[in-house]
Formats: structure tokens, sequence, C-alpha cells
């Protein structure tokens, strides 16, 4: 290496009157002074170099921009600096320092550990044998190779000007990729990328994901310009949050900040910074109020993974309610996980028949006689686990699996008890339906061929419906009521009281049954006011011509009080608890009342 110090400045001067100096050009090349200097990081072990390559670039501009010398003697030396300063353009770099390939090792770890893939890197050697392979310049994505001694001042100015542009390209790209045009916060890759970096640097950091509360309604009431310029602010704020590295914007109006400090200092301090004073903007003015997921970066957990496990925990906040933390915990994934699972393997269950249905006897409740049974849904999983149908039955609609669960469900009711209720006239078999599979559009259809397909008496089937999904007093659902009273198949409302009621509504829906939750069923023994609701709810049915049934009673007393308040009918544990087709059939009071059909 000796000597190639001053054989560059030998070229250097004999190259001179190709050099365009600045300062001395006709027309300056310094336009945009304004900006930011490009910084040139020089490594080499050769103090000489440093200052030569000094004066060679004294006064350039490069497309206006300044450069902005940074020295190191070592590549140790400039992986600290190229770690500390992320903005650093081009890196003029020696091969030969403390090992014959100690400068190729610094760019392997440059591109490799701290993925500067923007960086420009001209590769110097005062000996050419040390050229590295082609392959390698292209798998670093090197921007040049030179020997020390063609760096002559223009060839330098050259080499760094195509550097300096291709860098420059690829800043406005990454901009591009990585930055949310209305904020000019990152976006979500800039987020993952920063994400990266800092989990490869080894340390924890707190990742807080925001979702702004009433935003649509900010949006609804003073139009997307007033709501953007929301954004603006919000994004102002997050900027000088304490602590933060990097503050996103992930969509319309979620954000994102990832914070050194720890999960409940960044939150205060999060909290601190946007909602401490209201937000005004063309004299309007606003709370800053928002719901908090948190999570925390791991060096085995990709950092789009820690962002979904924020997102998992900002739900979560979002459904407590507005102003909301929830911090991620494993046991989230654990019941995502778990929920998974259960969607395909119910759906194995579905197309193997793994469900049953069990029948829940329905009593006369002053004759004592059977009046019909309900069917319930039973699934036992692949590991042989009995599910609960109020589990089952949301995944199921979750999934967009029960609209062929309650086919499953009706069909197989229809087709077991057709039998009974042709041999006991009046027999009836009640079937649950959820909201969701009563709004599809094709759900008449299905209960009518449902019917047909057995040749079942549309008259001995009951469909329950909740008093949610009955009364969302659309159009659809009232022609689908309607159609199916004119069939003759009978309504009941299920789990009545527990949902919302409108009187009018009730009245024009002209239901045949109300049947009491077993909650009001519990409390007529317990307590005055749920002695009353019953007995409200047994008024309301008489008014409205309706038979009322009492779900889940347990105890005789809760019975003696149904029975002494009138109420007609009933079903529960006391009398029957829901039984196989099979334990139904031979049912000693079936039996008796099959017996008394026939005579
Ligand atoms: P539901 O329709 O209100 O059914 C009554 C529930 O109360 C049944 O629970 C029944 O086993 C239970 N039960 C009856 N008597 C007693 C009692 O004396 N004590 C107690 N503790 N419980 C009693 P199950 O079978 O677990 O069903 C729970 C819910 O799942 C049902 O409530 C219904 O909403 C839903 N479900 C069950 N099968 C189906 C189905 O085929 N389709 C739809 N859409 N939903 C279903
Ligand atoms: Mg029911
Ligand atoms: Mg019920």
């Amino acid at each position: 290496m000796l000597n190639t110090s001053q054989e560059m400045f030998t070229g250097v001067l004999m190259q001179d009157e190709l050099f365009q100096f600045a300062a001395e050009s006709e027309e300056p090349i310094v336009k945009k002074l304004d900006l930011p200097p490009l910084k040139l990081l020089i490594v080499d072990d050769d103090h000489d170099v440093h200052s030569v390559t000094e004066l060679l670039l004294r006064d350039l501009t490069f497309d206006g921009y300044r450069l902005h010398l940074l020295h190191a003697y070592n590549s140790a030396e400039a992986f600290a600096i190229l770690q500390q300063d992320a903005d650093i353009a081009i890196l003029l770099l020696d091969v030969v320092m403390e090992s014959d390939d100690a400068g190729l090792r610094l760019v392997k770890r440059v591109r490799e550990t701290l993925h500067r893939k923007k960086l420009r890197i001209i590769l110097r050697t005062g000996q050419p044998g040390y050229a590295p392979e082609l392959e390698t310049i292209s798998n670093f994505d090197i921007n040049d190779y030179k020997t020390k001694t063609e760096l002559t001042r223009e060839r330098l100015f050259t080499c760094l000007m195509a550097a300096a542009r291709s860098y420059l390209q690829l800043a406005q790209l990454e901009q591009l990729a990585y930055e949310d045009q209305l904020t000019g916060l990152h976006n979500r890759n800039g987020l993952l990328k920063a994400m990266e970096i800092a989990v490869a640097a080894g340390q924890k950091h707190t990742l807080l994901l925001l979702d702004l509360d009433h935003f649509s309604m900010l949006n609804d009431s003073f139009g997307n310009e007033q709501a953007d310029a929301f954004l603006q602010g919000v994004a102002q704020r997050l900027k000088v949050v304490p602590s933060s590295i990097t503050a996103a914007r992930l969509a319309a109006d979620k954000f994102a900040l990832l914070s050194e400090a720890p999960m409940s200092l960044s939150e205060q301090l999060c909290r601190d910074t946007l909602s401490k004073d209201t937000l005004t903007i063309n004299n309007i003015t606003q709370d800053v109020s928002f719901c908090l997921g948190v999570a925390t970066t791991h060096a085995e957990v990709s950092s789009s993974e820690t962002l979904s496990h924020a997102y998992m925990a900002l739900k979560r906040a979002k459904n407590a309610g507005i102003g909301q933390t929830v911090i991620f915990n494993d046991a989230m994934v654990e019941a995502l996980r778990e929920r998974v699972g259960l969607i395909s393997s119910l759906n194995k269950g579905l197309q193997h028949d793994q469900l049953y249905l069990v029948y829940q006897p329905q009593f006369n409740l002053k004759t004592k006689q059977i009046i019909g049974v309900e069917a319930l849904a039973r699934w036992v999983d692949d590991s042989g686990r009995h599910v609960s149908p109020a589990v089952f039955i949301e995944l199921a609609e979750q999934a967009g699996l029960i609209s062929r669960l309650g086919q499953i469900v009706l069909n197989k009711a229809l087709k077991d008890c057709g039998e009974l209720c042709r041999a006991i006239p009046g027999f009836r078999v009640a079937v649950n339906v959820s909201s969701m599979q009563f709004k599809q559009p094709d759900f008449l259809q299905q209960v009518f061929s449902a019917l047909s397909d057995v040749n079942f008496n549309a008259a001995q089937l009951e469909i329950e419906l909740t008093e949610s999904a009955a009364m969302d007093f659309s159009a659809d659902t009232e022609e689908k009521l309607r159609q199916l009273r004119a069939a003759g198949i009978s309504l009941a409302i299920d789990d009545f009281g527990t949902g919302f009621s409108s009187l009018a509504y009730l009245e024009k829906l002209q239901a045949n049954c109300l049947k009491i939750d077993k909650s009001f069923v519990d409390k007529i023994t317990e307590s005055d006011s749920g002695l009353r609701i019953v007995q409200t709810i047994l008024a309301l049915g008489q008014r409205l011509k309706m038979r009322v049934l009492a779900e889940g009673i347990e105890y005789e007393n809760q019975l003696q009080g149904l029975v002494a308040m009138g109420c007609d009918e009933g079903q529960g544990y006391l009398m029957a608890k829901p039984m196989m087709l099979n334990n139904l059939l031979e049912w000693p009071p079936i039996k008796a009342q099959l017996q008394s059909a026939e005579r």
C-alpha cells in the first residue's frame, strides 16, 4: 500500500485540467446547498489516503449536494460509524487493511447485518492482485472497484457521481416503498424494516399499535380533508414521543410506535404526548383518544409476527372500549391457534358426519304430557372432546359454516322424528336456527326442502329464533317469517327476555311461543323481582296469544312456582335431560304416549 497516496496525487496533478472545481467554475454547481450533505465514509488504514482524498474532493458538489466526509482507519471503526449513522450514502473502502480481505468482510457485515441496501460502495486497493471476484461484486452490490492509481480526481468524481445518483434514486424508491404519503411517517414496510434493524441490534423494543377512537365519525361529520389534517396532527405528535425510534401509519387511523422504553413507560410516554392536550385543526377541537395494543420484539420472533401480536392485543383493546390498552400475551396466540384448529376440525366434522343430535322433551306443565322435543346439536371433535354447542355454534357462524351446520341439523331432526310425529299427532320438533343462518338467502329453501325430503308435516316443526334475530326489523326478516307462518311452521322466540324487545314488533311478529330464558327461571325462587319478570312475560304471552315455555327447570319449587303462575309449558333437567334418539324412543313416558296414541 506504500506510495499509493503519492501515486494518486500524481494522477491528480496530471489530470488537473479535467477537474471542475466548484469554486472556480464559471457557473458554479453549488445550487442546492440547503440540501443535507451526502455523507461519504472513507475507510483506509493509510492516513495519507484520507488527506489526499479530502484534498481531491474539496469543494466538489454532486447534483447540488455537498459532501460530508467521515473517516475510519480500520474496519471495526468503520462498522461502528456505520452502525451509528444510518444516513451514510457512500463508502470509499480500502480492501486490504488489517487483513487481506478486511474490506470485503466489512462489506459483508454491512449488507447482511446492518441491512444497508442503499449504501453505495466503492472499493479501492493499492494492489491490483486483490480484486474481488465478480461474484462478490454482484452479491454484495459493490458499485465500483478501482485501484488507487486509477482514481484520479476526475475518475474519482465520476465514480462518486454515479454512486451519489444511484444512492439518491434508491433513497427515493425507498421513500416510496417505506413511507406513508399522507403523514410522512413510515408505512407498514418501513415499520417492519425498522423493527428488523432494532432486533438485529440485539435490543428488545416495545411495539405500540394505536387505533384512534371515533375516527370514522370524524370523517363522516367533518369530511376527508379535516380527517386527513387530524391524522397529520396526530402524526406530528407521534414523531416526538420520547424514547420512540420509529413512528408509522399502517392504515387509515392505525398508527404504530417502536419504542426503546419498556412497555408501561412507553405506553405512558405515548399517552402523555398524544392525549395531554386537545388537537385543534381548522378551528375544530378534538380529543386524541385511542386504544393501544402492545407487544415486545424478540430475536426469535419475526417482525411481522410481533406486529400480528400487537394487532391481536389491539383487537381486544378495541373490544374492551375506548381508550383501552391491552398487552399481548402468549395465551392469545394459544387461543387463536386453538380456534383455527377447532374451525378446521369442525369443518372436517361436518364433512364426516360427526355432528349428531340429542332431544330434550318439552312438557305441558299441567297435564304432564310430552308436547314435543327440542333438537340440540352435539359434536365430539377428533380428539374425542365434547365441544359445547355454545362454542361451536358461534365458531360456525364466524367461520361461515353455520348454514351447512344448520341444514344438517334440520335434515337430521326431521328424519329422526318423522315417525314419532306421524304416530303422535300434535307432537312438535323444535329446531334452533341461528340468526346468521336465518339471514342466508336460501334459508327458506333449506327449510322447505328438508320438509319435503322426508314428507314432514310443517305444522309439527317449530323454529326457535333468538329475540335479536327475529327483531332486526328488516323487510327480508318479515318476509321470511311470513312465509314460514303461511306454511304452518310455528315460531318460538328463544331466550326471551335476554334480548331487546319492542312490544309493537312482538305483536307484528305473530310468533307462537315465548321461551323464558333459564336465567329468569332461576330467579323465580330467589327474589321478588325475578318472580315479577316471569309474571310479566306470562302476561305478555297471554295478551299476544302466545304459548309460554319456561326453559331450564331444575327444581321442584321452580316447577311449582311456574304452574302456580299459570305457565303452560316447560323443559328442564328436572323432567328430562337431552337424550339420544334411541333413548328417547325407549323412554317410558314416550312409549306410553305412543301406545295411547295407537288406541
Ligand atoms: P337453547 O336453545 O336455549 O337450548 C337450551 C340449552 O339449555 C341446551 O344447552 C340445554 O341442554 C340446556 N338445558 C336444558 N334444560 C336445562 C336445565 O335444566 N339446566 C341446565 N343447566 N341447562 C339446561 P345446549 O344443548 O348446551 O345448547 C346451548 C345453546 O346452543 C342452545 O341454547 C342453542 O342456542 C345453541 N344450540 C344448540 N344446538 C343448536 C343447533 O342445532 N343450532 C343452533 N343454531 N343452535 C344450537
Ligand atoms: Mg333453543
Ligand atoms: Mg334458550
